[in-house]
């Protein structure tokens, strides 16, 4: 076992405080990293805060939690053949799975039919609790570490190993492209990623935001439309348009209005994970055929695919890069959507 350090909460709803721990010694097939930076998604202020508590196993704490990964590589078991020290690489939302089943076989490893072990708030193949990003260094085995773009910065690239394949695999999945109308609800960490990488699919991209605050950034992003959801006019106006929507929101709204949105055969995609259960009207489905539907993150296959899709495109996050003693109130500026449109904790800073 070797020291590591970072923030943790300790229980359910602690602020998030300073926390040594252990990670465990680098094995032959092992990546070690040194974080720069990670990404604060909203996730991890549910994880947190236990908001899951219905869905998933029980937490564990302390949880150090953090995801969007980026760093460097500062040393490498004698069997790496992907990576070696001083590549700039990325860990997402899992750090291992079963690697035999089917889903593991084709890519999907985030869907592992027996175990995807998560970054953190979850127990590795031997038992031991996974500590994530919000620390100085990570073990890693070399298939589970992502290449990260060369060309672009790396604070601005780290949101990308969840907001941006937590978009694209949908987007992906759903056929996104010229010709189809794309709706992004919510435009936070994930939608403002939706809009960027819609937009260069060659997608029509229209933000739906509970106001319109957002506008002028939501078109620098390459929104061709921005409506405010608070507007009950939005929904008479858009009715049976979309082909697709995806849904980023994590909190309570009324999913049978936003249905009536898709035309034919269009489907919803729920990418945020609200608290609680929302119920949904069975005639906002049956009409035109629609369906609603769910996504979680991106295999490792894909996720590299998208880094390497942003590089091309020259596309990386919005970020404020924050100091980690600014996290607890970064928390609260994304709990009240003021963020644009990712905090970023500068790893240097612990
Ligand atoms: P975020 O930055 O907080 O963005 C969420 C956006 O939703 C806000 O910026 C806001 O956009 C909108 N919103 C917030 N409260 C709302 C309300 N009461 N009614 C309507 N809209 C509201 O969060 P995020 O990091 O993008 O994550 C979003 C959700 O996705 C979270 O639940 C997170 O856990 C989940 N998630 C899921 C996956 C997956 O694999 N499926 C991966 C990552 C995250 P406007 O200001 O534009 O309205
Ligand atoms: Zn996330
Ligand atoms: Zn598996």
């Amino acid at each position: 076992m070797s020291k590591s350090k970072g923030y943790a909460a300790v229980a359910a709803k602690a602020t998030l405080a300073p926390y040594s721990f252990e990670r465990r010694e680098m094995r032959e097939n092992d990546v070690v990293i040194e974080i720069k930076y990670c990404g604060i998604c909203h996730s991890d202020i549910h994880q947190a805060r236990d908001e899951w508590s219905e869905y998933q196993e029980e937490s564990i704490f302390p949880m150090v939690p953090g995801h969007e990964i980026a760093g460097v590589v500062s040393a490498v078991g004698s069997k790496v053949t992907k990576h070696k020290v001083g590549d700039k690489v990325g860990v997402g939302c899992f750090v291992d799975s079963c690697r035999t089943c089917a889903e593991c076989k084709s890519g999907l490893e985030q869907y592992c039919s027996v175990r995807t072990v998560w970054t953190y708030n979850a127990r590795d193949h031997e038992g031991s609790p996974t500590y994530g990003g919000y620390s100085d260094r990570i073990v890693v085995d070399e298939n589970y570490v992502l290449r990260m773009p060369e060309n672009l910065p790396l604070e601005a690239c780290a949101p990308l190993l969840c907001a941006g394949i937590t978009l694209y695999s949908p987007l992906r999945h759903w056929k996104a492209g010229p010709g189809k109308k794309v709706a992004i609800v919510g435009l936070g960490g994930l939608g403002h990623m939706g809009v960027k990488l819609a937009h260069a699919l060659g997608t029509e991209v229209t933000v739906l935001s509970q106001s319109l605050k957002k506008q002028a950034d939501g078109k620098r992003l390459g929104a061709d439309h921005f409506y405010a959801t608070s507007d009950p006019e939005t929904f008479t106006k858009l009715a049976n348009s979309f082909d697709l929507i995806l849904n980023t929101v994590s909190a309570q709204m009324d999913w049978s209005q936003y249905m009536s949105l898709l035309r034919l055969d269009g489907t919803m995609v729920v990418v945020g994970l609200p608290e609680k259960h929302i119920p949904i009207n069975a005639f906002a489905l049956t009409a035109n055929r629609r369906s609603l539907a769910g996504s979680q993150i991106g295999g490792i296959g894909e996720t590299q695919e998208m880094l390497d899709f942003c590089s091309k495109h020259g596309i990386a996050c919005d970020v404020e890069v924050v100091s980690i003693q600014k996290v607890n109130e970064a928390y609260e500026r994304v709990l009240k959507s003021d963020v644009r449109y990712r905090f970023v904790i500068d790893m240097a800073t612990l």
